[in-house]
């Protein structure tokens, strides 16, 4: 089954009706295979900087940083790399950065560090956009954005650091990235009235996303049958998430594993979604999924999706809309 997706790795990502999906990269975890397939995908559409920093010993200076960020921008150019500052806490935790809470998914997690601590998110932000001169993919994304203070917050000081490297180097040019936001805090969906004027994209996080909507530690493997990213709940949530962006024109993406689940990207697909980030391993059966079908009939499946009562039921009208069009 494998060689069979492998044979069309090469081919368009389109649909029969011709469609375009782009796919893109979930990377930061398996360094070299994945730099190694950057011409089997779009890009980057998440670019998890933290897997480089659990593996160091201490928090890597700025310049480490910048030669780092430039390595990884040079492997996908002139394709764009999303990469999303530092997102730890939760499950994701630095040996050297102590983090003792009771409920970590709901505590010190991704930009509410950073913007505690301004002089590691100032590092960071001055080295993507040092590594950036005279390439011009990068794209930075903050992660577990829930208010607007920390939209605010953040964009003020990326503007500090762009600020502060222009006067540093006055005779570099320097490129100002588009800047997004994950959408993985359930509050986050209701404020895109708003936060499409701030921000330049968005892209769901639908691990986070599920894990809050549904109140499921996406971790705890004793409630791991009721993290379900197909309950209708959640479903309609991702739906209505399209709905909007389209409404305020704002560029939307998802890079949750529910992209790269050849079941739930028919379905984003037939929502609107035409960026999909996944890892290495579901892009080119998802490409060969999509290759085969008709958005017009996913669409068709997806109306009847969201009408459904449970996850279940969602599953068994998907499999059998594939099994239908293989
Ligand atoms: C997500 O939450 O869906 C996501 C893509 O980010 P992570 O899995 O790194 O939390
Ligand atoms: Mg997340």
């Amino acid at each position: 089954l494998n060689n069979r997706f492998l044979a069309e790795q090469d081919s368009e990502s389109i649909t029969l009706d011709g469609e375009h999906v782009s796919l893109l990269l979930n990377a930061g975890l398996e360094l070299n295979t994945e730099q190694s397939s950057a011409h089997i995908c779009d890009g980057v559409g998440l670019y998890r900087t933290e897997a480089w920093f659990m593996q160091k010993g201490q928090f890597p200076s700025q310049s480490e940083q910048e030669n780092w960020y430039r390595e990884v921008l040079t492997s996908y150019h002139p394709n764009p790399v999303v990469m999303r500052t530092l997102d730890i806490g939760g499950d994701k935790v630095l040996d050297y950065f102590n983090i003792t809470e009771e409920n970590p998914f709901l505590g010190w997690r991704g930009i509410r560090i950073s913007l505690d601590h301004p002089e590691l998110f100032l590092d960071q932000l001055k080295a993507m956009l040092k590594a950036n001169i005279g390439l011009g993919n990068l794209k930075i994304m903050l992660p577990m954005i829930s208010g607007t203070e920390e939209v605010d917050e953040s964009l003020a000081l990326f503007e500090q650091a762009y600020f502060e490297l222009s006067e540093k180097y006055p005779e570099q040019t320097i490129e100002r990235p588009d800047i997004g936001i994950m959408l993985e805090v359930p509050s986050s969906v209701f404020m895109l009235p708003e936060w499409s004027k701030k921000v330049d994209f968005c892209s769901v996080g639908s691990n986070d996303l599920t894990q809050y909507l549904l109140a499921v530690d996406r971790a705890n493997a004793r409630v791991a049958e009721l993290f379900n990213p197909y309950h209708p709940g959640v479903l309609r949530v991702l739906n209505k998430v399209a709905r909007e962006c389209e409404q305020y024109e704002l560029p939307f993406s998802l890079c949750g594993e529910l992209g790269g689940d050849p079941e739930g990207a028919i379905l984003l697909i037939a929502m609107g979604y035409r960026r999909l980030s996944m890892n290495l391993s579901s892009l080119n059966k998802v490409k060969w999924v999509l290759r085969r079908l008709n958005v017009s009939d996913m669409e068709q499946l997806l109306s009847e999706c969201l009408a459904q009562s449970t996850a279940k039921q969602v599953l068994r009208l998907t499999r059998s809309f594939m099994l239908e069009h293989k």
